[in-house]
């Protein structure tokens, strides 16, 4: 019998979809999978239901309602000053992880070399790879994650198509600053390269510290399409609304790439989003506000039992080296024994690495209500001895 994709068969299931499933079988609190425990914005929703009810409920525009595209170049507007024509410099797509297929579609010939960050969120290797794009990997390591300036230049070459740049990164929290992101922006202009920047986790920053999108960067307008997601923003990651913008050239074969897998969104969604994107200031600023307690009463439980945990300063993940526990376990295997002795579901970050794999890093999601965090908390002591 012929197979299928050898590209796409060669990788496993999403180690996302085995913890929860883990986590289901042994009631555990799952931290592992990043979705917040509570049901988005009442008024948001709301829109979606009325509009549900009201319709029309049929295929909308390809590119998306030209009412969500006004409300993505007026939120780029708002944030960063960006001036984006919504008629040829926006999409509307089935969220942030098929904003990225189309651009990997849209944009990559094969043979094309693409730059990222390891660790690397799970869906750009192969997809990338099945675009015909030839992966090229720089590494990332804690405590800080810095860009290792060095290295990042000897992945660039002639044949570099695109870099993708996932700033505030999943999974270590790192927000990728202003030097970092001159010297991205240089390599881009020196190699004629695209950047394609997942920056879903946009509004989720700490320490006052800015979320800075490359393509406000000199000479970046012109290559660079920025990608968010509805999903993050509002705490709806079930929606699967994504919208991304860019400059023409780039925005036309990737709508290509969208319309011939997906064609459009659903339209009551798209609705919802507008709306949403037009929320106050108070709404936008809230959303990190809330996260970043979160962020500080999971690192303090997380250091009470003895992990050695790094501080995120955006997204809503903590990493932690779990060696100082004194175990030895690879990173598979201590979150298996994490999920069904302990009762709480954490990510290996060796998923999200190729070569030499790091096995002592993990990740825990920390989006969830106070008291779901201090039950994790009490869990990981007890297991750990620290009651
Ligand atoms: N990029 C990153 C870095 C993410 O963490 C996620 C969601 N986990 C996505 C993209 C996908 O976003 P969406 O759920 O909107 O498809």
């Amino acid at each position: 019998m012929k197979l299928g994709n050898s590209i796409l068969s060669a990788y496993e299931t999403s180690v996302f979809e085995v913890m929860s499933r883990l986590a289901r079988e042994h009631d555990a609190v799952n931290l592992g999978q990043g979705f917040p425990d509570s049901n988005g914005p009442d008024d948001v929703r709301q829109v979606a239901v009325e509009a549900t009810d009201k319709g029309p409920n049929q295929y909308p525009p390809s590119p998306g309602l030209p009412e969500l595209r006004q409300a993505v170049a007026a939120h780029g507007k708002r944030f960063y000053d960006l001036d984006i024509d919504w008629q040829t410099e926006t999409l509307i797509t089935c969220g942030g992880t098929h904003a990225l297929a189309s651009c990997f579609l849209g944009l990559i010939e094969p043979g094309d070399e693409v730059v990222m960050f390891e660790p690397v969120f799970d869906t750009y290797l192969p997809m990338v790879r099945r675009a015909g794009g030839i992966p090229k990997l720089v590494r990332l390591s804690p405590p800080d994650w810095a860009v290792p300036r060095a290295a990042l230049r000897a992945a660039f070459s002639a044949k570099t198509k695109l870099v993708l740049v996932n700033s505030p990164m999943n999974p270590t929290g790192k927000v990728f600053d202003r030097a970092e992101l001159e010297d991205i922006a240089a390599l881009c202009r020196e190699f004629d390269a695209f950047a394609v920047c997942d920056e879903v986790y946009e509004h989720l920053v700490f320490d006052n510290l800015r979320h800075i999108p490359l393509m406000t960067l000199p000479g970046m307008r012109e290559r660079t399409v920025r990608i968010g997601s509805a999903g993050k923003i509002f705490s709806l990651t079930g929606w699967k609304i994504g919208f991304l913008t860019g400059p023409k050239h780039m925005v036309q074969p990737i709508f290509r790439a969208h319309q011939a897998v997906i064609f459009s969104v659903v339209p009551s969604l798209q609705k919802a989003v507008a709306y949403g994107l037009g929320k106050d200031d108070a709404f936008f600023a809230s959303i990190a506000v809330e996260l970043q307690g979160k962020r500080d009463r999971f690192m303090a439980a997380l250091a009470k039992v003895g992990f050695l945990a790094f501080k995120p300063h955006g997204t809503y993940f903590v990493t932690a080296d779990f060696r100082p526990l004194g175990a030895n376990d690879d990173a598979l295997g201590f979150c298996t024994r994490l999920v069904t002795e302990a009762g709480v579901a954490a990510i290996p970050l060796s998923a999200l690495y190729e070569g030499d794999i790091p096995q002592h890093l993990i990740r825990f999601a920390f989006c969830k209500r106070d008291e779901v965090l201090d039950e994790a908390a009490r869990r990981l002591a007890k297991y750990f001895g620290k009651t």
